[in-house]
């Protein structure tokens, strides 16, 4: 493990704390997340100082949340994140325990604990509840504190809880969803890797599913929303339907299960929405989320039977269903919309040839231009989920060249720097089809040479126009803006590789 990746301000947070006579260690994800080699995304320190003795050590720090996580503005030193923050945020707790589930949503109360290992022994993972002591400047040596043998499971890639599992889950039955989270994020889409749950904890899981409705939707929300953008988000909810927490979260997904479909298609409606999760090209939530759910609708409204079956309506039906679904569990306002628009759009007609561009513009004004990619990405799974060999035929392309050519600006005389008023009040030019014949003869210039853009110079060649023979040069004028439109147009063709 390369200890020398941890970052000068985590370091001197440490310090200040010890300068202060208290400990500090650092603890949790990112202690894990060095072990395996990755870049942890946030940084965490535990202390027995109290909240208030670690507002007072660092001045540029506040209170984080209600159970007395503090923490501390640093200088930026995440790679990740947004380039242009003014601080990074180093979270500092106060050693605790969260003994009191009485609810089993959360707990009661958070107790202060005196010691470190007190702390560690109430977090849910052996690999999360490793703590790592650092000496002081000069001699930057480093001490793993690991009562519970995180270190151990890490190397074995095993995924297991801190003490019994039952009694683990019967404090927070959140957990469970945690160890799957867990497992779609380390075993990265890749099952030969050899990340798994250990098998008392996955059996605890399956006794103690039924824990999982007196967690709040929020925190079943987050989760599931981080197993949903894992690198293998098929494999997490395929282990919360088969452990049984997913009857808990999204029961319409397992409408599906055993529903089969028509000549068409070989998976039955849960396989299928699975498979189409499973190959979204995209990493948008709202993205995945639509691919998951796009026909969560056919269950209920499938008419007949064998290759014969219909199922008029499941989009409309879906996507209600999909609204009704992320509102039961809290989703953003923002995040609802878009998933239930993708739902809904995902039938979309296109066929080259007979779709016409007024139409393509319908699609835009229906759906926005800013979501044209992302409904084309839901077809891409919806197709790949169907197991056809082509995610992107040339239908879809052209759909896009189709997309991009009705909604830029086509060349036209609106691009030049003076319009036909200007020619009136300028040049005392009678209102008639004479400024359009100069407007054009002044965009041919453009087109071939763009400096000559500009206000003084149009208007100066518009008077000299005035003395030719406007006919011809108007003539010639539309070759050239003809010719522009069309090279344009083989631009966004090529862009799009449709011939
Ligand atoms: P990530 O880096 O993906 O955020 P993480 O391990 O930091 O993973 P968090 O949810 O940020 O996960 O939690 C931070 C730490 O707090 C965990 O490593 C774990 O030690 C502890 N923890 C979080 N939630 C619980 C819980 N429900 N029960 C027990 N311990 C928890
Ligand atoms: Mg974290």
């Amino acid at each position: 493990m390369d200890y020398s990746s941890i970052p000068e301000p985590v370091l001197s947070v440490l310090d200040s704390l010890r300068k202060h006579g208290h400990e500090g260690h650092i603890v949790g994800g990112c202690v894990r997340d060095l072990m395996l080699g990755r870049e942890p995304k946030d940084w965490d320190v535990t202390t027995e100082a109290k909240p208030e003795e670690v507002l007072a050590i660092f001045p540029d720090s506040f209170y984080e949340n209600d159970f007395g996580t503090v923490g501390v503005k640093v200088v930026p030193f995440q790679k990740e994140g947004r380039p242009d923050r003014e601080h990074d945020v180093i979270e500092v707790t106060t050693y605790r325990t969260e003994s009191a589930y009485s609810d089993r949503r959360r707990p009661d109360q958070v107790a202060f604990v005196s010691t470190l290992s007190e702390d560690l022994s109430r977090r849910d993972f052996t690999m999360n509840a490793i703590a790592l002591e650092v000496g002081s400047e000069g001699k930057r040596d480093v001490t793993i504190i690991d009562p519970f043998h995180g270190r151990a499971d890490i190397e074995r890639k095993l995924i297991r809880t801190v003490g019994n599992p039952e009694q683990r889950f019967g404090e927070d039955a959140l957990r469970m969803i945690r160890a799957i989270r867990f497992f779609a994020e380390l075993h990265g889409g890749n099952t030969e890797n050899g990340w798994k749950i250990d098998d008392s904890t996955l059996e605890a899981i399956r006794k103690h599913a039924g824990l999982l409705s007196h967690v709040s939707r929020e925190r079943i929300r987050d989760e599931f929303s981080r197993i949903i953008l894992s690198n293998s988000p098929a494999d997490g909810v395929e282990l919360l339907r088969t452990v049984g927490l997913l009857r808990d979260i999204v029961p319409e997904l397992e409408e599906g299960v055993g529903v089969g479909q028509n000549l068409h298609h070989r998976l039955n409606v849960y396989e299928h929405n699975l498979l189409a999760l499973r190959t979204c090209p995209s990493r948008k939530l709202e993205v995945r989320l639509a691919a998951l759910f796009h026909d969560i609708g056919k269950p209920k409204t499938k008419r007949g039977d064998g290759y014969r079956s219909t199922f008029y309506n499941h989009d409309h039906v879906g996507a209600r269903m999909t609204r009704n679904l992320l509102l039961r569990l809290r989703f953003p306002v923002a995040i609802i919309e878009k998933t239930v628009l993708l739902v809904d759009n995902h039938l979309f007609y296109y066929n080259v040839g007979e779709v016409t561009e007024a139409s393509v513009r319908r699609l835009i004004r229906r759906v926005g231009l800013e979501n044209m990619k992302d409904l084309i990405d839901v077809r891409i799974a919806d197709r790949l989920g169907s197991e056809v060999p082509k995610a992107k035929p040339y239908k879809l392309r052209h759909l896009e060249y189709m997309v991009e050519k009705v909604s830029r600006d086509p060349v036209s005389v609106k691009m030049l720097a003076i319009n036909g008023t200007d020619l009136m009040k300028e040049l005392r030019m009678e209102p008639g089809p004479k400024i359009g014949a100069v407007l054009e003869v002044l965009l041919s210039d453009v087109i071939e040479d763009p400096s000559r853009n500009m206000r003084e110079t149009l208007l100066a060649r518009a008077e000299s126009l005035s003395h030719d023979d406007l006919p011809a040069l108007r003539e010639k004028a539309k070759e050239v803006i003809e010719e522009k439109r069309e090279y344009d147009d083989e631009g966004i063709r090529s862009r799009h590789k449709v011939g």
